[in-house]
């Protein structure tokens, strides 16, 4: 008999812990649909690592959508079918952050967070359920952040996605649960992305406070995070649901 080949698909999936995700999903032999917004050569690159960390030869697919949009959800959905026939896991990873003093937010910058961080999550998850439901079940997977449990100066709108995240993910997993739809957050502390690193070059003092601040004295790899996430979308974690899985170095337990 055919074995069924299990589809994913990864927003923000062209670098960091998003492209890490992607890689370990196709190393857990799933298909995986590669979502970002910026360059080819960046979605190339990574679905050339998916396809080459994949046990059993699949081809994993990207496409280009803008997650500001409120229309590429359903969009994302129709591709992912169209190139594998069918979703079991959707990973909403795409994140933007805008640092800045509380008083000098503005509207835009405020829709323009709010629409990659948690409307894309929040349509995406509407979006998949009807192939979810098709294939009996399916997972959805939502990367939010420390900053959504503990505050930190300058990441007041930041913040609020993640912590909004960790919500959504508790509500999705009340009503989706009769779908079979398990539905899981996972929060990262520093994690050492090209985003970080340049971050840390810009502001040398940081890598220091955030040193000081995790008691494994160390900062965090997209591997790492993409180990998790693998984990929740495998078989074997049928019974963690409406978690928010803190992987942080011990950063929040103070
Ligand atoms: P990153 O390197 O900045 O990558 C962000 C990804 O999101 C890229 O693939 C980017 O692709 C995509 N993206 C951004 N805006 C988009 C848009 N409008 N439409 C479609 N895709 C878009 O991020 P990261 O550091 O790997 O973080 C990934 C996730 O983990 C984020 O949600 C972040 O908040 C969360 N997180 C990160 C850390 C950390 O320390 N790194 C800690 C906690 C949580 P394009 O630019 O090509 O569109």
């Amino acid at each position: 008999m055919k074995k069924t080949q299990l589809a994913g698909g990864v927003t923000g999936a062209s670098r960091g812990i998003g492209r890490a995700t992607a890689r370990a999903l196709s190393a857990a032999g799933f298909q995986v649909f590669l979502v970002a917004d910026g360059s080819r050569e960046e979605l190339d690159a990574a679905v050339t690592e998916c396809n080459t960390e994949s046990p059993n030869k699949l081809k994993s697919q990207w496409g280009i959508f803008d997650l500001e949009r409120a229309d590429v959800a359903q969009a994302i959905v129709e591709a992912t079918l169209k190139a594998f026939g069918r979703l079991d896991v959707l990973v909403s990873n795409a994140g933007i952050r805008i640092r800045k003093p509380f008083l000098n937010f503005t509207a835009d910058d405020f829709n323009k967070v709010i629409s990659v961080n948690l409307r894309a999550g929040f349509l995406l998850s509407q979006a998949v359920v009807p192939a979810m439901r098709a294939a009996g079940g399916g997972r959805i997977i939502f990367m939010a952040s420390q900053l959504g449990i503990v505050a930190d100066s300058g990441a007041a709108l930041y913040g609020l996605t993640k912590a909004a995240l960790i919500h959504l993910a508790r509500s999705l997993a009340l009503e989706l649960a009769p779908e079979g739809i398990i539905v899981n957050a996972v929060s990262p502390g520093p994690i050492a992305t090209e985003y970080y690193e340049q971050r840390m070059q810009r502001e040398p003092e940081l890598r220091q406070r955030r040193l000081d601040a995790i008691p494994l004295k160390r900062l965090g790899q997209p591997e790492e995070v993409a180990e998790v996430v693998a984990f929740l979308a495998t078989t074997s974690a049928t019974f963690i649901h409406g978690h928010n899985l803190v992987m942080d170095g011990g950063f929040v337990i103070r």
